[in-house]
């Protein structure tokens, strides 16, 4: 059955770095370090993260979110961002409608993905001399 997806939702793996899981996790996406994409769920399946929003959502995750001495917060490397900045592009075409936003910002109680996604979107600039 075709979903309509209405949120984009962006999440950490909550996994040590720069150690990588190798269990994903439940995700649609996984953006490794390298700045590879692992499709880990078609989009057609629902995944369970926010009960009120995972029949309409995509859930696409960065490996990390965790530093060396377990502290949350923002680990991704240049690459994963770019990565994750031209999936999300690339969803946003495809489904014009929907709402790009980190985990925390659907769930108080959240630190994932450990950044501000809407900041990050407003004042991201690709660096194209990693991207060359
Ligand atoms: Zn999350």
């Amino acid at each position: 059955m075709k979903r309509h997806i209405k949120y984009i939702i962006v999440h950490n793996t909550a996994t040590f770095d720069p150690k990588i899981s190798q269990h994903y996790g439940f995700f649609h996406y996984v953006v490794e370090r390298t700045g590879e994409i692992k499709r880990i769920y078609p989009e057609s399946a629902v995944i369970k993260h926010l009960p009120d929003v995972d029949n309409e959502a995509i859930h696409i995750a960065y490996t990390g979110g965790r530093n060396k001495a377990g502290s949350l917060g923002d680990t991704r490397t240049p690459m994963q961002e770019e990565a994750l900045f031209n999936k999300l592009v690339a969803l946003s075409v495809k489904y014009p409608a929907c709402r790009i936003c980190g985990h925390d910002e659907l769930d108080a109680t959240s630190n994932c993905p450990g950044f501000s996604v809407k900041d990050w979107l407003r004042n991201y600039e690709p660096d194209l001399s990693i991207s060359a």
